[in-house]
């Protein structure tokens, strides 16, 4: 769940408040976006993939508040931890980490379709045979 939106590195830019499938944030005119509705949270990790600045944290478990401060995520080294891992570098425009999610949502949809006929329930009926 997202547990961090720091006062201090984030530059306002609002990406996270934007990517967010779930309205997760408000933003804040001139300030860091708050945490409004963090019940409402996926732990998706869109928002820190997102952020330019790696001005968030989102803890890994998805079934509740893990409270974490930031001097803990700073000695752990987490800050931008699932931004590397996916490869993305800082100097990555907004534009092709849209390509990368739309690439990334392909892959998932074509994942899902191969376990799902591996599993016997395909998709999309298929046409009766005469
Ligand atoms: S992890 Fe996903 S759902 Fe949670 S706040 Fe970030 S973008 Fe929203
Ligand atoms: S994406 Fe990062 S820098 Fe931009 S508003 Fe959100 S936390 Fe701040």
């Amino acid at each position: 769940m997202i547990e961090i939106v720091s006062q201090t590195a984030c530059i306002h830019c609002d990406k996270c408040v934007k990517v967010c499938p779930t309205d997760v944030f408000d933003s804040v005119p001139d300030g860091a976006p708050v945490i409004a509705r963090q019940e409402d949270c996926q732990t998706c990790f869109l928002c820190e993939a997102y952020c330019p600045v790696d001005a968030l944290f989102v803890a890994a478990n998805a079934y509740g508040p893990e409270p974490v401060i930031e001097e803990e995520v700073r000695a752990k080294g987490l800050w931008g931890k699932y931004r590397r891992e996916l490869g993305w570098t800082p100097a990555f425009t907004t534009k092709d980490r849209l390509k990368e999610t739309r690439e990334l949502g392909k892959r998932i949809r074509e994942a899902n379709e191969r376990q799902k006929l591996e599993s016997g329930h395909p998709h999309h009926e298929q046409p009766k045979q005469n």
